[in-house]
């Protein structure tokens, strides 16, 4: 591709970008494919020959979209934002197009010092202390571009453990490093991000995760006792990460207290992560909630979340630059210059040493939105989640589960955890929106995030209809599944009910005919008489019900033979049952009037084994209980 033809196709991506921008409510939030899916789609090896454009960007549109997940969707309400917006977009270009790599001042200075001007100005916007800024007179701190949030938290980790290695090494200079790691203990509470365990994992230190009040916010006591106790167990405390917005229901941790409490162990670093809500601190009525700010060491925000900015982008700023590139610092002879004293040098700042030119897209949003741009897109977010909010409290069938302090709700259905799952499941299931699942102060709850740049109240209202009309068909449904319950317990309960009735089909006449009712058949006792009865030589058993409900297999499968035109046979007819080494012959008294050939009370069944006939009628309770196990077994 030469430069006239990447004008070309250039423009040609504008446009598909574009449009695809313009027209994202077309498609579904979530892509509906299985995993592998792609495979199935692209070839196994790569082209040996160059391939057209036009038929790469047709499998863009055909092979690429159908597996996207649309975070710009304005149905996405899912995690939190991902930063983006054309200006971003462009600065991204730019800094592709420039490909620099600046690992050191030398490398580029404009990536550097851009960087450093860039991160100051952000830092003032969001209101750091002085100490956090670069340019400050006086300073010892300063800002840097990261990848990601758990990045940062990372490096200021790495920053903490080597300061307090460093500490105990001076002073027990005999005991080794290994020895003295073991010792190390870093604090969390339990709504902390993942990041902070897998950071605690990568520096092979103890992590102590805290439980927050029921404000999902970690407090300074908590912190305190924690500490405390450890200390007497001869571990030794040296980094605590509290959260500013939490990813699970935008709780912030009471960073004044746990500040203060941390005055009591210096030698601790406190650090800070915002990576969502740090960038809301730009509205000045927002700035209480970065109170406490202070006594911080690090501090993190991701403008790549809500900042309208294209990840990546997660800046940090530490107070003192020193202490984190004392951990990081590297310095072989080919990457020394001859300013290294004068400049900044981001390699010593993290763990890559390539770096690209990250500052430009941020420079570029700060500069063509202004700082009352960004202000106003934060309001709007927050706005668009107070409407959300009012929205559910209107519904007595839901509760809101956090403060919305943002652009965050959580919300979920009075009722059980399964129910809530069972609600996002169909809603994501639905391609219709998209929202994920958290749990706070161990209950589940749905995460509703305001996250497209130009969502409208219509959108929120939009988004609550869907809820709502998935909740009413699940809540239907589960009426109907729980009436189904009642009834199949029912059904259960009564199936031994069930039973003696199918014995009253073939003994209880007054069931099935009218007419032996109104003839006035003698009523069924439950207390019987003994089931064994003597007519001339035969054991007789009476069929009632509860002579012995167990044996309930034999006596429909006797009616049946009884039924029908059977009238004669039936009288003779001998059924051998497996299991009941019996023969069971059906002997039709006919006593009753209009009772026809169906067995009534006098139309008993006599049960006959071969032996039997010669026996005693005594033997016959023993049938019985043979009956009752082929129902057991019935085969
Ligand atoms: N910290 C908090 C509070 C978060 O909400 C998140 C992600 O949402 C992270 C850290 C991790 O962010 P990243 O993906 O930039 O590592």
């Amino acid at each position: 591709m030469d430069s006239t033809e990447f004008r070309k196709r250039g423009m040609e991506m504008v446009e598909y970008i574009c449009t695809y921008l313009e027209t994202l409510n077309e498609r579904r939030v979530t892509p509906s494919v299985e995993p592998g899916y792609l495979r199935h789609l692209l070839p196994s090896e790569a082209p040996h020959e160059p391939e057209d454009w036009d038929q790469i960007m047709s499998d863009v549109e055909d092979k690429i979209m159908p597996g996207v997940t649309h975070w710009q969707h304005p149905r996405f309400h899912a995690y939190f934002p991902a930063g983006n917006s054309f200006p971003s977009i462009l600065g991204d270009m730019l800094g592709d197009g420039i490909g620099c790599i600046g690992f050191s001042w030398a490398a580029s200075p404009a990536c550097t010092e851009l960087e450093t001007i860039v991160l100051d100005w952000l830092g003032k916007a969001i209101g750091l202390p002085d100490h956090f800024l670069a340019l400050k007179e006086g300073s010892t701190g300063g800002g840097v571009i990261q990848t990601s949030a758990s990045e940062c938290v990372l490096v200021t980790m790495l920053a903490a453990r080597a300061q307090a290695l460093k500490r105990l090494k001076a002073q027990h200079p005999f005991v080794e490093e290994g020895h003295l790691l073991c010792k190390l203990m870093a604090y969390c509470s339990k709504e902390a991000h993942s990041c902070v365990e897998k950071a605690a994992m990568i520096c092979f230190v103890k992590l102590r995760i805290l439980e927050p009040d029921e404000n999902a916010s970690l407090r300074g006591q908590t912190i305190y006792e924690a500490m405390e106790e450890d200390e007497l167990q001869g571990l030794v405390p040296f980094f605590v990460s509290t959260t500013l917005g939490t990813t699970g229901s935008c709780a912030f941790d009471n960073l004044p207290e746990i500040g203060k409490q941390l005055e009591r162990f210096p030698g601790v670093w406190l650090h800070v992560d915002a990576a969502y809500a740090g960038n809301s601190f730009i509205c000045p009525e927002l700035k209480p909630l970065l109170k406490g700010i202070e006594y911080a060491d690090s501090f993190n925000t991701n403008p790549n979340k809500w900042l309208l900015t294209n990840f990546d982008c997660s800046t940090l700023w530490v107070r003192d630059r020193i202490r984190l590139t004392s951990a990081l610092v590297v310095d072989p002879l080919y990457l020394k210059h001859g300013y290294s004293d004068a400049a900044i040098d981001y390699r010593h700042w993290g763990v890559p040493l390539s770096r690209r030119f990250r500052s430009l897209k941020l420079w570029f949003v700060l500069r063509s939105y202004g700082i009352s741009g960004l202000q106003h897109y934060i309001r709007h977010h927050i706005k668009l989640a107070k409407r959300f909010e009012e929205l559910v409290l209107k519904d007595k069938r839901f509760e809101i589960c956090n403060q919305v302090k943002l652009g965050l709700v959580c919300f979920r259905l009075k009722g059980s955890d399964k129910l809530n799952e069972k609600l996002l499941s169909i809603i994501n299931e639905s391609g219709k929106l998209h929202m994920v699942p958290a749990s706070v102060n161990d209950r589940y709850i749905i995460r509703f995030c305001a996250v497209a740049q130009n969502a409208t109240a219509e959108d929120i209202d939009y988004a609550w209809d869907i809820i709502v009309d998935f909740a009413n068909e699940l809540l239907e449904k589960e009426q109907h599944d729980e009436l189904s319950d009642i009834i199949n317990r029912k059904k259960q309960d009564t199936l031994a009910q069930k039973r003696s009735f199918f014995v009253r089909m073939v003994s209880d006449p007054k069931i099935y005919n009218p007419a032996i009712n109104k003839a006035g058949t003698p009523k069924l006792s439950m207390e019987l008489p003994s089931p064994v009865v003597s007519r001339g030589n035969a054991p007789i058993i009476r069929t009632q019900s509860s002579v012995d409900h167990n044996s309930w297999i034999s006596w429909p499968l006797a009616f049946l033979f009884n039924s029908g035109n059977n009238e004669d046979k039936g009288n003779n007819v001998s059924l051998r049952f497996r299991h009941l080494d019996t023969n069971v012959r059906h002997s039709s008294s006919r006593r009753n009037s209009g009772a026809g050939s169906s067995p009534s009370p006098e139309n008993e069944l006599d049960i006959v084994s071969a032996q039997q006939e010669q026996r005693s009628p005594r033997r016959s309770p023993n049938v019985m209980r043979k009956a009752s196990s082929s129902r057991d077994n019935p085969n």
